[in-house]
């Protein structure tokens, strides 16, 4: 076994073998000028929605906006909350907060999803829609998540910014709430080469609205319905995006190939591995194991060369920022317990099989010292 380094993401890897494709799209909008809301714009929305197979798709500039964008299109405000998972990036319950609402955060079950069973209890008169994230790449579970939502008459919007792609019972996601909000940010698996977003929807009146919402409010050049945002997707990385979104199922394979291979010879190493179900479709956006002597084992990959990331060491309702909130320590046991023993392991589509093989390596002789 050879020593390798394996740092935790490679993006000039990625663009390298894409940049004649790339530089001769950036040549395109530039010859025609159209830099705001040019043509490459709605050709990416009409192929996003298409891949999501919905009906519509909004650019904008980036998955804070989506979601931000969203709860204020359905008229959500102060006075409303809104549920959602505590161990996600920050902009899960951040969004709720900017339009004026309340955040009610529901812990998780081990797929590191909201938990389905804990809903009910958190729902009240004022909960006006529950934000399911598919962290990691990997569903939540939508079925009983939209039951009790339809029960409650509350909104689903999904925080799509991690799971382009993946699939429950064989449907995308994006396509099973009210609207789907991804990022397009460059650590994303479609990711632009800087800050995006986009918008999915099967609601007309709500796509009418949120393609006002993302430009000013305006209904038109000159007409302004209502105030608003400046959130627009720009032309260069509508451009960028429709370059990689051939590649787009390509490499989710290549992730869960990746995937299947670190289950496979960790399952019986460190506390825990991500196993999803027949009916998940996961894209492992990332790959996070679960071990005792998390540190100790950060430290020591790092040293034998393997960089790895913590996703996320402080749980949102931790934050100084959510302090007014009223929760603490205690509040929710599953992503408080996860905090300490998650690690994300390099898992992009171009990382050789020399890399992947001393990732494993490394976290073995961690585990079991050879002499
Ligand atoms: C990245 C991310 C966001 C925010 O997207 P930005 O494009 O960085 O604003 C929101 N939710 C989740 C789960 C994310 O991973």
């Amino acid at each position: 076994m050879s020593r390798v380094q394996v740092p935790y993401i490679n993006l000039p890897l990625q663009h390298r073998p894409l940049k004649p494709q790339l530089l001769a799209a950036v040549e395109r909008v530039l010859d025609h000028g159209q830099f705001i809301l040019g043509p490459e714009v709605s050709a990416f929305e009409e192929r996003f929605a298409a891949y999501c197979e919905t009906q519509y798709a909004i650019g904008v500039d980036n998955g804070t906006s989506a979601l931000f964008l969203v709860l204020r299109a359905l008229g959500i405000g102060p006075g409303d909350e809104v549920i959602t998972p505590p161990n996600s990036f920050l902009a899960s319950a951040s969004c709720i907060a900017l339009v004026g609402a309340r955040p009610v955060f529901v812990d998780v079950r081990d797929d590191f999803n909201i938990d389905p069973g804990l809903l009910e209890d958190a729902i009240t008169p004022r909960t006006r829609a529950i934000i399911p994230v598919h962290l990691t790449g990997r569903p939540a579970d939508m079925h009983p998540i939209l039951e009790i939502a339809q029960r409650h008459g509350i909104h689903v919007v999904e925080d799509c910014a991690q799971a382009v792609g993946a699939r429950y019972h064989d449907q995308r996601v994006g396509s099973f709430g009210v609207a789907g909000c991804f990022s397009l940010h460059p650590l994303k698996t479609l990711n632009a080469v800087g800050d995006g977003g986009v918008i999915t929807t099967n609601d007309s009146a709500l796509y009418e609205m949120l393609r006002k919402a993302r430009n000013h409010g305006l209904r038109n050049r000159d007409e302004c319905e209502f105030w608003s945002h400046n959130c627009r997707l720009d032309t260069i990385q509508a451009a960028m995006l429709l370059v990689k979104m051939d590649y787009l199922d390509q490499w989710a394979e290549a992730r869960r190939a990746i995937a299947a291979f670190y289950r496979k010879f960790l399952r019986d190493v460190v506390a825990q591995v991500p196993e999803d179900k027949s009916h998940e479709y996961a894209v492992y956006h990332t790959f996070i194991i679960q071990a005792e002597r998390r540190d100790e084992l950060q430290d020591y990959l790092l040293e034998e060369g393997v960089e790895t990331k913590v996703h996320y060491p402080i749980p949102i309702h931790l934050q100084d920022a959510a302090r007014s909130l009223g929760y603490g320590p205690g509040s929710f046991p599953v992503a408080e317990r996860q905090t300490q023993r998650i690690l994300s392991l390099p898992v992009y589509p171009e990382l050789m099989d020399a890399q992947r093989d001393w990732v494993v390596y490394t976290i073995k002789r961690f585990h079991k010292p050879i002499r």
